[in-house]
């Protein structure tokens, strides 16, 4: 519980169907609306569920006292009310329901240029998907969050000593030397916002996991956009076979939580004495 505050203004009543606006920032600030509504300011927590603290879904209970709790938690209580034991599940809170149901807020990326007026049943939806949400920077110990990513990786981390961001794909074409030690290696495309991370697992035996991610927009003007790879390693024996993997490439915000689905093995004896190899990845649409 954050207890943050969402703020308020109001607008006339003369209709009989009310509609609640709740504010994530501190401007309010709207326009008379045809509709009457009526702006609240409400404390955050006050639309959390007592028990998991996470915003209330279509569906609130009640017991007999009046202590409200989410649907997934009467079930996770065995239906007795965690603040006085009687029985839960039953009684629906309607009211809360209905205000829950007429409330629309903001993005909590409006700061990032997202100003959609959305459901507040639906915030959660939005944002997960919000195309102004920022993308964080996967290089260790660096705290750049931002819309501008690729910007951010070529400029900041393209001449570091370990030359993270010196590969740039040339007509869909890149070709990256991967130590066995260092857990991605950066991608870049020339002008555009996306950074592809060739990741290294290192969670095999005898062997490492190369995959392919991409941080940044899954769509270009207004259409989901589907990336395809393939990625090549050559054996370093002679006539060692050359391993290579195909597929579409992922999206993602953020590296930490990622998991790839699918991934190329390359075993211990292709990365040779100098512990490390070279990979080549061609993109396409
Ligand atoms: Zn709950
Ligand atoms: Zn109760
Ligand atoms: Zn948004
Ligand atoms: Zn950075």
């Amino acid at each position: 519980m954050t207890g943050k505050k969402t703020t308020a203004s109001s607008a006339g009543r003369t209709r009989k169907k009310a509609k609640v606006v709740l504010e994530d920032e501190e401007e309010a600030g709207l326009e008379d609306e045809e509709e009457a509504t009526v702006t609240l300011s409400v404390e955050k927590d006050a639309l959390e569920c007592d028990i998991c603290c996470l915003p209330f879904q279509s569906e609130a209970f009640m017991c007999k006292n009046g202590h409200s709790v989410c649907a997934k938690c009467c079930i996770r209580t065995n239906g007795k009310c965690w603040t006085c034991s009687e029985r839960i599940g039953d009684i629906r809170c309607r009211p809360l329901e209905k205000l829950l149901a007429a409330a629309t807020t903001s993005c909590m990326f409006k700061s990032n240029g997202c100003y959609d007026v959305i459901s507040y049943l639906e915030k959660v939806t939005h944002e997960e998907t919000c195309q102004r949400a920022p993308y964080k920077c996967p290089v260790h110990g660096c705290a750049y969050s931002g819309l501008r990513l690729g910007y951010h990786v070529a400029q900041d981390h393209g001449h570091d000593d370990d030359g993270l961001a010196s590969v740039v794909f040339i007509y869909g074409k890149a070709v990256a030397t991967v130590r066995k030690d260092e857990p991605f290696r950066v991608l870049l495309q020339r002008n555009t916002e996306r950074v592809f991370l060739l990741l290294n697992g290192h969670d095999l035996l005898q062997g490492r996991s190369l995959s392919l991610l991409c941080l940044g927009p899954r769509f270009q003007d207004g259409v989901e956009v589907e990336l395809k790879y393939k990625m090549e390693v050559s054996g370093g024996a002679p006539g060692a076979l050359t391993l290579s993997a195909s597929g579409t490439i992922p999206f993602a915000r953020r590296l930490d939580g990622f998991q790839a689905k699918g991934f190329l093995f390359v075993p211990d004896a292709y990365w040779g004495s100098a512990g490390s190899i070279s990979v080549t990845v061609r993109i396409y649409v």
